[in-house]
């Protein structure tokens, strides 16, 4: 593979890439950069954790270093456009990183804070403006930013634009950029509502695909667990109990729910934050901050709050709720093994999720290995008595009892191993599990107590 040195990139751009450690440029930069350098528009079919950032970032700065003009007040020279206040943090971060030396003029620009300290940026003139849809739209309307002068626009993440309902402000912003221009449009997957902007924003793209979500896929150990609703909570504390669980990042589906994880774990002396849209910025940015460095090892986020979260280290995702869309699971087990390292992705599914799983394993194309939680209660953790448990339903009629299966209690049974259906075993009974199975401790650790 090429080299970043290899690359016809301003050396001071070179000195940050490797001042960032990084040694080879990965496929989408590889494939990218060059495409950029000359100028072309580009459709990137990718996601984050691909090294898109880079990808794009690289190829401005460079655009920008040899093209030195004053950056006026209002008018930036490049827009960067991304979903969420997190992710364009991150990208301004990338950029001045990477732009170090180069005496460019970032700033970022996202709701859910004050603007006035937006609106002086704007004034004092900026060479590249990291934003997300609705305020810049505002300030647009307010007159504090005119994109007529952009060269170079990326709408990044444009199938979340559309899942998070901007598309219609994107179509806005788009509308008031000057026709000459490069653009550059990400996008994960391509619905037929972005295949139609795309069409209309960019001119004789270049299309470059990667394809993440196998490769990173590929490196995480994913993992299914059927309980009952009712005993989450201390499956949950169970888990990040375990030895191998470093830094966790837990994903519910609303913002009550992350806040009741929140104040359970907190109660068993575990500490965590959550990160979701009811919690002001500076409460997000501060539970990230103390995430990233390892102050919490545990941070609970819905969805929208974690899109584009870039932390190194995420050795464990725990879906506490299933995702309704089968391509948020993707997302969502794609925070860990990230920067080639390997993750673990455990899945909690409940007596109400079964049409989420389906959705999920068909999407992935591959059955999840799974495991039944049988919750004991605190009196009896020693006693074998068999708790009522939530078993999978996916398994045959005809399969083999889930006791039989005791010996093989491992996290990837066959599909012949796995335990028959509660229906096959009278109603809601499960198998009775014998104290062998309940002391054999598997690698997320299967003995709990129930939840008073
Ligand atoms: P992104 O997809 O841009 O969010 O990047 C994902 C992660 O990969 C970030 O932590 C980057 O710092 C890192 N990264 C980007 N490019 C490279 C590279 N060429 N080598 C190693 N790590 C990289």
């Amino acid at each position: 593979m090429q080299k970043f040195e290899e690359m016809p990139l301003n050396e001071s751009i070179l000195k940050n890439v490797k001042d960032a450690g990084y040694e080879s440029p990965t496929p989408i930069q590889a494939q990218s950069i060059p495409i950029l350098l000359e100028g072309h528009d580009l459709l990137g079919i990718a996601q984050t954790g691909t090294g898109k950032t880079a990808a794009f970032s690289l190829p401005i700065l460079h655009y920008l270093a040899k093209n030195p003009l004053r950056a006026a007040p209002l008018e930036p020279r490049v827009l960067i456009l991304a979903p969420t206040r997190e992710l364009s943090s991150q990208i301004k971060e990338s950029v001045i990183a990477y732009g170090k030396g180069l005496h460019l003029k970032t700033a970022v620009i996202f709701g859910g804070v004050g603007q006035g300290a937006q609106v002086q940026a704007l004034r004092s003139g900026l060479d590249i403006v990291v934003a997300t849809p609705g305020r810049l739209l505002d300030l647009m309307n307010q007159g504090h930013v005119r994109l007529h002068r952009v060269e170079i626009f990326v709408l990044d993440e444009a199938d979340r634009m559309l899942d998070m309902g901007f598309i219609n402000d994107v179509r806005k912003i788009v509308a008031k950029l000057p026709e000459k221009k490069q653009t550059l449009l990400f996008s994960a997957t391509m619905p037929p509502e972005i295949a139609t902007l795309a069409a209309k924003l960019l001119k004789n793209p270049k299309r470059v695909e990667v394809t993440p979500q196998s490769t990173t896929v590929e490196r995480i150990d994913q993992k299914l667990i059927f309980c009952k609703k009712a005993d989450k909570y201390q499956l949950l504390r169970k888990i990040l109990q375990e030895d191998s669980v470093e830094l966790t990042l837990v994903f519910t589906r609303t913002k009550h729910g992350a806040n009741k994880i929140v104040d359970y774990l907190n109660h068993h002396q575990i500490q965590c934050a959550a990160i979701h849209g009811n919690k002001s910025q500076s409460a997000r940015e501060q539970a990230l901050d103390n995430f990233k460095k390892g102050k919490i090892k545990v941070l609970i986020a819905t969805d929208i709050a974690a899109r584009g979260i870039d932390v190194q280290g995420v050795s464990h995702v725990v879906n506490y709720d299933l995702p309704v869309e089968a391509e948020s699971y993707v997302h969502r087990i794609g925070r860990t093994a990230r920067a080639g390292k390997d993750g673990v992705a455990i899945s909690f599914c409940d007596e109400t999720e079964n049409d989420a799983l389906k959705r999920i394993e068909r999407a992935i194309k591959l059955r999840l290995p799974s495991e039944n939680f049988v919750g004991v209660p605190e009196a009896s953790v020693k006693s074998s008595k068999p708790q009522k448990s939530y078993r999978d339903p996916r398994a045959k009629p005809n399969g083999r009892p889930a006791s039989a299966n005791s010996e093989q209690n491992t996290l990837r049974p066959e599909r012949s191993q796995r335990p028959a259906p509660a229906r096959a075993q009278g109603q809601n009974q499960g198998a009775p599990r014998t104290d062998k199975t309940e002391n054999q401790k598997t690698k997320v650790g299967f003995k709990f107590r129930n939840r008073k």
